[in-house]
């Protein structure tokens, strides 16, 4: 066991340096070729920049865990194509590499304990974090970034959820308007006819009242005519009474005095509003 810890520490150590020694040549001999081109982006504050770039720095598209360096798509190339190269592990472009270094065995922090949560070594993993459920960094990355994007989605469709539940929302408000203007025209609809039937009823019962207090002025009216044409005769008769020769005969006297309490007028209806 301890000589098998002791012979893999240094073969790895010599691992990084020829391949960190590589990646700096491909990279000056890289940066020479490429370093007028144009069409990368160059890196804005808030960005992570490319470290091999001389002059204008351009945006990192990757930093190595091995290298410790990150790369602009030029700087980069050599660990797409280069087989010693290619086995780097390269992530999304961070800042302050140096921090991802392991304090303990000065190794790249390239892999991840999932027993402890924490980033380790490849020495970490034989030593202290050994039996522990050790993964790349990368694929710990992955799925958290596949966790992350999950969650963002699922975020993005109950955002989705509430945005359809607001149009709804607005819309059944657009409809309960509707429903609310035309009942209102319907109301109004029926309360004027309303208003206008009670308004001819009141019309005809004015001129019903009228109607029935003209007849009764008129029949008063003819009443009274009948009433003082017969004093006009009671007053001639009682004229010719005080003479001599009518007074012999009683009985025609006695007869006529009778005649008004047959008048009409004795059935003469007494005023309504008057108590009884
Ligand atoms: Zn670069
Ligand atoms: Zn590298
Ligand atoms: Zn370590
Ligand atoms: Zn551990």
């Amino acid at each position: 066991m301890c000589k098998e810890g002791f012979t893999t520490r240094p073969n790895l150590r010599v691992n990084t340096f020829i391949s960190e020694m590589v990646a700096q040549f491909r990279q000056s001999a890289q940066q020479k070729a490429s370093s007028s081109s144009s069409e990368q982006q160059v890196s804005k504050p808030g960005e992570v920049p490319c470290d091999v770039c001389t002059g204008t720095k351009l945006k990192a598209l990757k930093s190595c865990l091995v290298c410790l360096v990150s790369y602009c798509e030029t700087h980069l190339e050599p660990h797409l194509t280069m087989s010693g190269l290619k086995r780097h592990q390269l992530i999304d472009p961070v800042e302050n590499l140096e921090g991802r270094m392991c304090t303990k065995h000065d190794k790249p922090l390239e892999l991840f304990c999932k027993t402890d949560q924490t980033c380790v070594c490849i020495l970490c993993t034989v030593l202290d974090h050994k039996m522990h459920d050790v993964v790349p960094l990368k694929e710990e990355y992955e799925g958290k970034k596949a966790e992350l994007g999950k969650k963002e989605a699922e975020i993005q469709q109950m955002i989705q959820k509430r945005r359809l539940k607001i149009q709804e929302i607005k819309h059944s408000v657009d409809l309960s308007e509707e429903d609310a203007d035309r009942e209102i025209a319907e109301g109004v609809q029926v309360f004027t006819s309303l208003k206008e039937s009670v308004e001819r009823g009141l019309k005809e019962l004015i001129n019903t009242i009228k109607e029935k207090q003209k007849t009764t002025e008129k029949q008063a009216e003819a009443f009274i005519k009948e009433l003082e044409q017969e004093i006009s005769e009671l007053m001639k008769r009682s004229t010719e009474a005080v003479t001599p020769d009518t007074l012999s005969n009683a009985s025609e006297v006695l007869v006529s005095a009778e005649t008004p309490e047959s008048c009409r007028c004795v059935f003469w209806p007494e005023p309504k509003s008057q108590p009884q």
